[in-house]
């Protein structure tokens, strides 16, 4: 039975990778089962840091959507759909931010970090503005549970710092959105620093099972295990980080062999390279069906932006209601006045 409903989303900032994957996606396979489930491609957002290359987001709407069913989301179970598409969004974004003190969204840690990385100089109101636009996405669908790791958290507080403003001036009408906290494992890139695109040290879910064999065989290992019978240090080595994902029940054996200098550094990436292989099989096959048929994940994205606009168009005709905001017409979407 549904515990509630479900909203959560990933920028089309490139194709995804296994991080994305190990850190969300597997999660949001599961939760489609026990939630309605919005899954969404937040191309906005992308936008905060994106805007000189737009054409770039574009494309990776398409992979990104594609990698979302490849890995097991059924549109069938949830709507899979592309923020831009449900305009309701900006609308709850413009009013939520008539409520939102600046100082609230100054604090929030990743707006000074993006600004360091990204060494922008002058922020946009767009980038200061990303967590009320975060708020909206989850707010516009009267979510119970939004799927965050621990890293998350701090936005979704100031998603419930917003949503008990709101409520406390105009009426209860959105429910306080708790954290789905999952503990999901950390995957390092392939060189033992974080999985990035940005540090080219990434596994991607549409990488073909060759490429993935050279890069496993690429990987770093522990820098002291310099021949097959030196003691190694698993629990400094990439290869057996990801051991510890997808070859559970052979870990103590491999973490033993390594430490004792009876396993071989290439012998032990040739086995997480058939794991690995095997685990994301089905993976790739659903992605190469996508891409034979590709008009499948145009209608996946507009059916499932006709579902989620459904649910929002209706908070907002609430949310209008409750502000005082616009004709008695806009309760019908504005679009014509005598509906
Ligand atoms: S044997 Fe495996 S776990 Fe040990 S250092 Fe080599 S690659 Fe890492």
């Amino acid at each position: 039975m549904s515990k509630g409903r479900i909203l959560s989303g990933m920028k089309p900032t490139g194709v995804l990778h296994l991080g994305n994957y190990e850190g969300a996606l597997r999660n949001w396979v599961r939760l489609q089962d026990e939630y309605e489930a919005y899954f969404c491609v937040v191309d906005w957002h992308a936008l905060t840091t994106l805007f000189e290359d737009t054409q770039q987001v574009r494309e990776n709407i398409r992979q990104v959507a594609i990698d979302f069913v490849a890995a097991g989301l059924d549109p069938e179970k949830c709507a899979i759909f592309v923020q831009s598409d449900v305009k309701e969004h900006a609308e709850l974004h413009l009013l939520l931010s008539m409520i939102t003190p600046v100082p609230w969204l100054e604090r929030v840690p990743t707006y000074k970090e993006t600004q360091e990385q990204l060494r922008i100089e002058s922020a946009s109101y767009g980038l200061l503005g990303y967590p009320v636009l975060q708020a909206a996405d989850i707010l516009v669908y009267k979510a119970n549970a939004v799927p965050v790791g621990r890293d998350q958290l701090p936005h979704l507080e100031l998603t419930r710092e917003i949503c008990r403003r709101f409520n406390h001036i105009y009426g209860d009408i959105f429910p306080e959105p708790e954290a789905a906290l999952t503990e999901c494992p950390v995957l390092p890139g392939l060189d033992g620093r974080k999985m990035s695109k940005s540090y080219d040290n990434a596994i991607y879910l549409s990488d073909s099972s060759e490429t993935i064999t050279k890069k496993v065989r690429g990987m770093f290992t522990d820098p002291l295990k310099l021949y097959k019978n030196d003691p190694g240090h698993p629990e400094t080595c990439p290869v057996f980080a990801f051991h510890q994902v997808y070859s559970k029940g052979e870990t103590k054996q491999i973490a033993s062999d390594c430490r004792a200098g009876m396993l071989g550094c290439v012998a032990c990436k040739g086995r997480l390279a058939e794991t690995l292989n095997a685990a994301l099989a089905p993976v790739q096959e659903r992605r190469r069906q996508l891409e034979a048929d590709p008009s499948r994940i145009d209608r996946i994205l507009a059916d499932g932006a006709e579902r989620a606009r459904a649910v929002a168009s209706s908070t907002m005709v609430e949310v209008r209601r409750v502000m005082g905001i616009g004709s008695t017409s806009m309760e019908c979407g504005g679009l014509t006045p005598l509906c």
